[in-house]
């Protein structure tokens, strides 16, 4: 099953949750909706449920307008970061519920309920009570619960999000390879971008109700549409500078800009990657002078933090770890920095 999304609006009171949002997951995907709280990620998952009604737009699934139908209708199966199961059920009734609300057989419910608690690995569990379960074992019961129903489309709302880091790693993987084996569509809402871009096809970056970016994740990170997109996906550095004839100049450096082949010179923000910094002892061309203030060695990688020596502005660095133990850097000594990439925004992109 497909989804798209056709131009969707949301108001809630003055207030716009959702600007005009529109939207295809491919059938078999799974897609996250990655964006700062806040932003329109909930209320766009809800709206594709059918738990939330859009003020304007439409929701297809496949070639089906949806868009007035009930969330029951539409058979999603849905996880939200805090599913409250029912407390007074076990393991086996909390997964069963879906079923018997609809009248399935009792020995079709038995069958696929066992196996839906084999397949989130909670087999021997069944009597339990969810007040006896750990909290990555309560969302496999949520997940197994959403599934019970056999939706084409499941629709999870930080589903990981109250739990430890190494609980999420390990659902995470476990929901990847879920998703493949039952071959559903999958929208998946985080704030996580490692999360994110760890099992998603493709990524969807969301910002005050609008998209600013669809693609993969590889996609986005490599190519980040604007600023924000830069920004959100982690840390960078943000140079004032200018462009002209083809180049880009800030705080001496140059590097090429074959977007901007204009003759009339133009400010504009260079964003650059710490990991896409190297560090030289001596002046070459198009590096930046910096006074190293401190040195962070932590595993494979060093993250540096100098302040430009001609402009005071701050700069981060990330090298190997080998590369700095070559270079024996010192707090307090000045070196200089060379980008290898670099990203341009010219203002009227950027927000
Ligand atoms: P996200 O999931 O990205 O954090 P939400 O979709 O939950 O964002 O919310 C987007 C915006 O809409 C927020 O500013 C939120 O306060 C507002 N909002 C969400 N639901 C309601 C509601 N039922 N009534 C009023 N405002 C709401
Ligand atoms: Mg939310």
């Amino acid at each position: 099953m497909a989804i798209r999304i056709d131009g969707v609006t949301k108001q809630f009171g003055a207030f716009r949750a959702l600007d005009d949002v529109s939207l295809v997951v491919p059938q078999g995907s799974l897609l996250a909706l990655l964006g700062p709280s806040g932003s329109g990620k909930t209320t766009l998952l809800r709206i594709i449920a059918g738990l939330e009604t859009a003020d304007g737009g439409h929701v297809y699934y496949d070639d089906q307008d949806v868009t007035q139908r009930s969330a029951r209708d539409r058979n999603v199966g849905f996880v939200f970061q805090h599913y409250a199961l029912f407390r007074h059920m076990n393991v086996f009734e909390n997964v069963a519920f879906g079923l018997r609300v609809r009248k399935v057989p009792k020995a079709e419910i038995h069958r696929r309920v066992e196996e839906l608690i084999g397949l989130v690995r909670l087999s021997g569990m069944e009597r339990r009570l969810p007040s006896q379960l750990s909290g990555g074992q309560r969302q496999r019961v949520a997940l197994a619960r959403a599934l019970a129903i056999r939706p084409q489309v499941l629709l999870l709302d930080e589903p990981f999000g109250a739990l430890d880091a190494k609980v999420r790693q390990e659902l995470r993987q476990w929901l990847r390879r879920l998703h493949d084996e039952i071959g559903m569509t999958s929208v998946f809402v985080t704030h996580d971008q490692e999360e994110a871009f760890e099992v998603a096809d493709e990524v969807v970056v969301m910002n005050k109700g609008r998209i600013e970016q669809h693609g993969t994740p590889r996609q986005v990170f490599d190519q980040p549409a604007n600023p924000f997109v830069m920004d959100f996906l982690g840390h960078v550095n943000v140079f004032s500078g200018r462009v002209q004839n083809g180049k880009a100049h800030w705080g001496g450096v140059e590097v090429e800009y074959p977007d901007y082949p204009h003759g009339e010179s133009r400010e504009a923000a260079v964003y650059v990657r710490p990991h896409e910094l190297d560090i030289e002892r001596f002046e070459g061309d198009g590096a930046l002078k910096i006074e190293v203030k401190r040195v962070n060695p932590t595993g494979s990688i060093a993250k540096i933090y100098g302040v430009s020596v001609d402009f005071g502005s701050p700069v981060h660095v990330e090298l190997p770890a080998e590369r700095y133990s070559e270079l024996e850097l010192r707090e307090g000594e000045v070196v200089y920095v060379a980008p290898r990439r670099v990203r341009v925004f010219l203002p009227e992109y950027s927000i």
